[in-house]
């Protein structure tokens, strides 16, 4: 027999699954209620409409869509992003590129191999999301953390890590944050912290990393615009994706941003990919440019909004007392912050047993802390699994408080 572990890289022999992958083998047992997942509504995809352009985009534009195409992207699938996210409110400026990627993870470890260096910190709420960490955490980078409450990052907490952070010389590169729909928080910032992490931005000389995978199907309206709408200064490296907006299996993203940024993160890509699938490309085009994703907004708005009021009202009928949570407008997470005796890892020992997964909340933290939290995913379960799912996880709760 070969010991296959002596030619192990040190990064592959320090490489740990993800707790929530861990997780998921539990639920493929059967019977159990997963809120644990991170899945769209499978629902939310526009199968008929993906099947006609797919098939067209072969027939007419075959011998592009089929062949390599441009590292930075396919000019059709720039252009269409570049009129899609003007549309929706995301200003382009002239200084901005623009880059295809496969899924805004891509987009983040591009951003990670382009910017880190061992020892630099990115800072970012508290919670965070874990795809994030592990683009970045390849880099040696460290995490600087910001708590956050109902609206998202305390910016006045930022301002405060910021100030310590100058004091201890520390090298901070950038802020990442998911301002609107927060995964896993389900939280939204209000325009006024927007302006000023901005401004802190501005004032301690630091890039943004803005994740917005989900403003355009949040089903709530807010009075906010995202932070590379607002940046004046050519800050935000702004990401976002078809995952939830079409379908995730296209694996399909693109930053926006600094042009000479894009160009290292074009640089990077080369030898990793050397492209995005062009076929991917060519359909997601021909969704933005026919109108069929922004039709289809509609229809995911409503069924994710009738699943989080699910969700809610399952909570408030059944959590005891000490527990509370999110309202998100949009995304696919609710919060918990349960009393401060519980710990969500041995609360889902005992969810387990009654039939239920969620993430334990600690997961999200990437300095430790968040034991009595937990993340809900209300986007892929049923209306009926949510409800009977949330009562399990409640009873579990009060056991536990009981005991
Ligand atoms: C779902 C999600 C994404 C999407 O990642 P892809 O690689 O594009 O599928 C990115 N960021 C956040 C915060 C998400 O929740």
């Amino acid at each position: 027999m070969v010991d296959y572990s002596k030619f192990y890289s040190s990064y592959a022999r320090e490489a740990r699954a993800s707790d929530i992958r861990e997780l998921l083998k539990v639920v493929e047992k059967g019977g159990v209620i997963s809120l644990a997942g991170g899945l769209p509504d499978p629902r939310s995809f526009p199968r008929d409409e993906i099947a006609r352009i797919a098939s067209e985009v072969v027939e007419r534009y075959g011998e592009k869509a089929l062949q390599y195409s441009p590292t930075r992207g396919v000019s059709h699938f720039l252009e269409a992003v570049r009129k899609f996210s003007e549309r929706h409110g995301v200003a382009v400026s002239d200084s901005d590129g623009i880059i295809a990627t496969v899924g805004s993870q891509q987009a983040l470890y591009l951003v990670g191999q382009a910017l880190l260096d061992p020892g630099d910190y990115v800072v970012t709420e508290e919670p965070t999301y874990l795809g994030m960490l592990q683009a970045f955490r390849v880099t040696g980078a460290r995490f600087l953390t910001v708590p956050i409450d109902e609206e998202g990052m305390r910016t006045d907490k930022l301002e405060e890590v910021l100030r310590r952070a100058r004091s201890e010389r520390l090298r901070i590169k950038l802020i990442y944050t998911v301002p609107t729909c927060h995964n896993p928080a389900g939280t939204t910032l209000p325009m006024d912290r927007r302006r000023h992490l901005l401004e802190l931005a501005e004032e301690y000389d630091l890039l943004v990393v803005e994740d917005d995978p989900y403003s355009f199907i949040a089903f709530e309206e807010r009075d906010v615009k995202p932070l590379k709408t607002l940046d004046k200064s050519g800050r935000v490296i702004y990401m976002s994706t078809v995952s939830k907006i079409l379908a995730p299996g296209l694996r399909l993203g693109w930053a926006i941003g600094p042009e000479p940024v894009i160009a290292k993160m074009e640089l990077v890509k080369q030898s990793i990919d050397l492209h995005t699938p062009s076929l991917s490309q060519f359909i997601a085009a021909e969704a933005m440019n026919r109108g069929v994703i922004d039709k289809h907004i509609p229809f995911i708005k409503k069924l994710y909004r009738e699943k989080r009021d699910a969700m809610l009202e399952a909570l408030e009928e059944y959590m005891p007392e000490g527990a509370r949570w999110t309202r998100p407008i949009g995304g696919l997470f609710v919060w918990v912050w349960l009393p401060e005796s519980i710990n969500s890892r041995r609360l889902l020992e005992k969810a387990v047993e009654k039939g239920v997964v969620f993430v334990p909340g600690d997961a999200f933290y990437p300095n430790g802390g968040g034991e009595n939290t937990m993340r809900l995913n209300f986007s892929y379960p049923s209306v009926e699994e949510i409800r009977e799912g949330v009562r399990r996880l409640a009873e579990a709760v009060r056991e536990m408080v009981g005991a």
